[in-house]
């Protein structure tokens, strides 16, 4: 895995022609096609003369991980080796927009493995199971392939170590969600979830002197590093990753909102409302001062948000597609809306392989 590099944060406005987009208006671009920043700007007559803002800026990084990237490949690739249909257990990743494109090619969504029919290729998606969903596929004999994130499965393993030497393992994160679920199907026994501070000061546990904390990747930073200072007064002794599991890919978009906050009025966040990490973004914008707004593309922009407003900030969670974004430039644009760039705080450079199901099954066909 390669890592992350910090860049100094910066403006990056340039147009095509090579002068600044902000000084270019739609009629000295001749109301044509052009691109702003990393943003294509639709044609000129679908153009209103009255901006309903000034300016539009995009949160980089942004949108899609490296899990995401990595989820979404694999059922597109399952879908060519093996032809339709190609099951997969619960959303392959928290987005609407790319669950629906992925029906659309073949996939088949279920709930649980038991609806696939026996010797069927099966997906698991990249929030991670328990080992039990495991048992149970391979017990109907289905053909598995493992999108699970490869970061999650760094927790799991954390997880797994941690209880066979004993520690209760304090696993913070939500309680319902898919990949606190399937890392407390480790060890059910010696996992305890706990979701808040409240809950970590209530928390009591047998031997307080072997107690340790793996937490979920896509929380909000900052209000983990706060359970995680209080659990370590109760519990002294607590032992921990060397780095915290919130993954890169959270901590960056939620790094690139701060930013975007201290130059904003208001905040669009592009992801499904059961995006954990799309809603700590907004989570993130609220905790900066500004007006957040979840929407699953641009349909779901209420204008009155934007009265008064000069400068809105639009970013997306890491299950939602880069077209969602463009989309959402494009409602501005036809808004009158010509200036509209990015504002860069992090390069990512993170590349997972596909499951090794799909490299082998590739490497036969070839
Ligand atoms: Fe993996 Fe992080 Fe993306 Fe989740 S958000 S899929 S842990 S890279």
């Amino acid at each position: 895995m390669r890592t992350a590099v910090r860049v100094p944060g910066h403006m990056a406005a340039v147009s095509s022609q090579g002068r600044p987009a902000a000084h270019r208006t739609p009629r000295a671009a001749g109301l044509s096609a052009y691109t702003r920043g990393d943003c294509r700007v639709l044609r000129g007559p679908e153009l209103a003369w009255r901006p309903v803002v000034k300016r539009v800026l995009l949160a980089s990084p942004r949108g899609f991980c490296a899990g995401v990237e990595r989820a979404v490949e694999t059922v597109a690739r399952a879908l060519e080796l093996y032809g339709r249909p190609v099951y997969v257990r619960k959303q392959i990743v928290h987005n609407t927009h790319v669950v629906r494109d992925l029906r659309r090619r073949g996939a088949v969504f279920v709930d649980s493995e038991d609806e696939v029919p026996e010797g069927a290729v099966l997906v698991l998606s990249a929030h991670g199971v328990s080992p039990d969903v495991r048992r149970r596929s391979a017990a109907r004999r289905l053909r598995t392939i493992d999108a699970t994130c490869p970061l999650v499965t760094k927790v799991h393993i954390e997880a797994r170590s941690y209880a066979a030497e004993g520690y209760t393992v304090l696993l913070v994160g939500h309680e319902e969600h898919e990949e606190v679920v399937g890392t407390r199907g480790e060890a059910p026994e010696a996992i305890r979830v706990i979701g808040t501070v409240e809950e970590a000061e209530a928390l009591e546990v047998a031997n307080p002197g072997r107690v340790a904390y793996v937490t979920q990747t896509t929380l909000s930073v900052d209000e983990t590093a706060e359970i995680v200072r209080v659990l370590r007064r109760r519990f002294p002794k607590l032992h921990g990753p060397r780095r915290e599991d919130i993954c890169y890919a959270t901590t960056n978009r939620q790094e690139a909102v701060k930013q975007l906050a201290a130059e904003v009025d208001v905040l669009l966040v592009i992801g499904s409302a059961n995006s954990s990490n799309s809603n700590r973004l907004v989570e993130v914008g609220r905790a900066a001062g500004v007006e957040s707004h979840l929407i699953d593309d641009e349909t779901g922009i209420d204008e009155r948000w934007l009265e008064g407003c000069e400068t809105v900030g639009v970013t997306s969670g890491a299950s939602a597609p880069e077209s969602l974004v463009q989309r959402v430039c494009d409602w501005f644009h036809a808004r009158g809306v010509t200036d509209i760039r990015p504002l860069a705080s992090v390069v990512e450079d993170v590349f997972f392989r596909l499951p090794v199901e799909i490299r082998r099954t590739a490497s036969s066909a070839a």
